[in-house]
């Protein structure tokens, strides 16, 4: 089964879809993330499944790009501070998140990008 099919074609042309594997939720502090050394994306199974498969895509095509910055998520301060700190140090995270709310909006991205990281 493809799990990228309901994306925009014209974000597929031309590259290998990557591999997705799904991992059942016990409890993890992610919802997914992207190896950039298997190029594999492993997604949490749950409410977040399309915003994660979208956003880890991303990270894929911004390995394609050359672009492995690896990032790690970190909790400093509470949690809405982190979660911008996360998002307006991190250009890659930054992007994937756009990326996520652009093809996959649900309320965590949604709350995330406008109320986090631009305040509004
Ligand atoms: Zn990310």
């Amino acid at each position: 089964m493809n799990h990228l099919t309901w994306l925009p074609n014209s974000l597929l042309k031309g590259i290998t879809p990557p591999k997705i594997v799904f991992e059942e939720f016990k409890g993890q502090p992610y919802s997914g993330y992207f190896l950039h050394a298997t190029q594999k994306i492993t997604v949490v199974e749950g409410y977040t499944e399309a915003s994660t498969i979208a956003h880890e895509f991303c990270h894929y095509l911004q390995h394609l790009k050359g672009n492995i910055v690896a990032s790690t998520w970190k909790v400093e301060g509470t949690y809405e501070e982190s979660i911008h700190k996360y998002f307006t140090t991190n250009k890659s995270e930054y992007e994937a998140l756009r990326f996520e709310y652009k093809y996959a909006k649900d309320y965590l991205n949604e709350w995330w990008l406008r109320k986090l990281v631009h305040g509004n």
